[in-house]
């Protein structure tokens, strides 16, 4: 319930910048998260600032995405993209222009919700000069992430030490998935408030398209078996499986086959070095001819490339939540995905779609083929699938919980607030 003072509530998101164009460079799941979480607070009556760093100099310094939700772009470092791993040494400034907005503006926020290790950096700092109460998400575990890289950047023990000051002293950690939160406690800390609040996605747009029309609209014959990716190329995402997967499909050679691979930026950004890779292995498996590179979709693009596809895959070698395969499923698309993460809470393997094991290719190759050669059993997962979102993931749903949870923490002194869900 919400009083009635409007709730005011700071999102903040160093590094992903909620007003961006989403599915280039290092845009993403955090970005999509914050917005949309932000939007939809805003719409239950709360007024939200979401503040992330001026990555560019031609960025307004503040947007207005609807009444009560903007996004607030603060000066700290130059205003050019620096990779994330690289920040650390910016954010004391982000605090200073924190302070100074709040200042400057007459506004506090009695709760901040902070995204990615380095906005909880910013969080504790607040806390320490300011009474709010901290609410903190993810979005990527150093613990879990380190495990799977080769080379482990220098920020690693920094970013290992501050997850574990946010998840013991922050007034409260949101999981996305039951996986995550058993990550936190395997590898963090056993201390700490830990809720299980899922992401969501928007099921109004997502299913709003039959696969008919989408194909129709796309150009894409009723009899062509669509496989779909859709995702930042990011070499943890797995494309490279995907590709694998279809060069080893038994149906490949015998019926109409498209591989749609959407995403990424233009030539020449940061994440160009992967698309020239993975199109080197297209190339290199004899894939050309099938496979389609559309570049980044935009909202309006995505619910019909989903609705489109007889399979998302989702390849990814690690995955906190994994937001591509709730919007797949809420379209009505069956989701192979790799067994891993947040994947095993949204996709349930026989009934929702499939799930196998990261980085095999053959694996997925199977698990592809059992869901193209069996349409109606891919269309009955289908229908499965958009029912869970329904029922678990929708941002309404997701803003009802979390606005919950802020007006919970700012009603009761910390000390006597216990988890709801941990
Ligand atoms: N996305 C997009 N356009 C693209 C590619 C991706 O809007 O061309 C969006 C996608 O719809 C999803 C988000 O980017 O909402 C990716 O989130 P996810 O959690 O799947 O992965 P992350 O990028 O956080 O690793």
């Amino acid at each position: 319930m919400i009083s009635s003072k409007k709730q005011r509530i700071a999102l903040i998101s160093v590094h992903g910048d909620p007003a961006v164009e989403i599915g280039k460079e290092e845009a993403g799941g955090q970005n999509v998260y914050v917005r949309q979480v932000g939007e939809a607070l805003a719409k239950r009556g709360l007024e939200v600032d979401m503040f992330t760093r001026k990555a560019n100099k031609q960025d307004a310094t503040v947007v207005e995405h609807s009444p009560n939700c903007r996004t607030i772009r603060l000066t700290a470092g130059p205003e050019e993209f620096i990779p994330r791993d690289n920040l650390y040494g910016y954010l004391p400034a982000f605090v200073e222009e924190f302070l100074k907005f709040q200042s400057s503006n007459g506004v506090e926020y009695p709760v901040v919700h902070t995204n990615y290790w380095l906005s909880s950096w910013v969080g504790m700092e607040l806390k320490k000069v300011q009474p709010i109460k901290q609410v903190h998400t993810y979005h990527s575990l150093g613990a879990v992430k380190y495990k799977s890289i080769a080379t482990i950047p220098m920020i690693a023990t920094t970013r290992l030490a501050v997850e574990k000051t946010v998840l013991e002293t922050a007034d409260r950690i949101v999981a996305t998935s039951p996986q995550e939160k058993k990550h936190m406690r395997e590898l963090v800390s056993a201390k700490g408030n830990i809720d299980i609040i899922p992401c969501g996605t928007d099921i109004r747009r997502f299913g709003s398209v039959s696969k008919q029309e989408a194909r129709h609209q796309l150009g894409i014959d009723s009899d062509t078996k669509v496989v779909l990716y859709v995702g930042r190329f990011d070499p943890r995402k797995g494309i490279e499986t995907a590709v694998r997967a279809v060069g080893q499909s038994q149906l490949r050679g015998d019926a109409k086959f498209k591989l749609i691979i959407g995403g990424g930026s233009r030539a020449g950004q940061s994440d160009g070095k992967e698309r020239e890779r993975i199109e080197g292995i297209v190339s290199e498996l004899g894939l050309s001819d099938l496979t389609v590179f559309p570049g980044r979709l935009g909202p309006n693009d995505l619910p019909t490339y989903y609705a489109a596809a007889d399979v998302c895959v989702v390849p990814s070698h690690y995955e906190p939540f994994g937001l591509v395969a709730i919007e797949a499923m809420a379209c009505g698309t069956p989701v192979v995905a790799s067994d891993v993460g947040g994947l095993q809470f949204t996709v349930v393997p026989e009934e929702t779609g499939l799930l196998c094991p990261p980085k095999n290719p053959a694996a997925f190759a199977g698990a592809i083929d059992r869901i193209l050669a069996n349409p109606d059993w891919g269309m009955q997962m289908g229908q499965a699938a958009r029912k869970r979102v329904e029922m678990k993931f929708s941002w309404d749903g997701v803003a009802a919980q979390l606005s919950d949870l802020y007006t919970q923490l700012v009603q009761v002194p910390a000390q006597e607030v216990g988890p709801v869900s941990a």
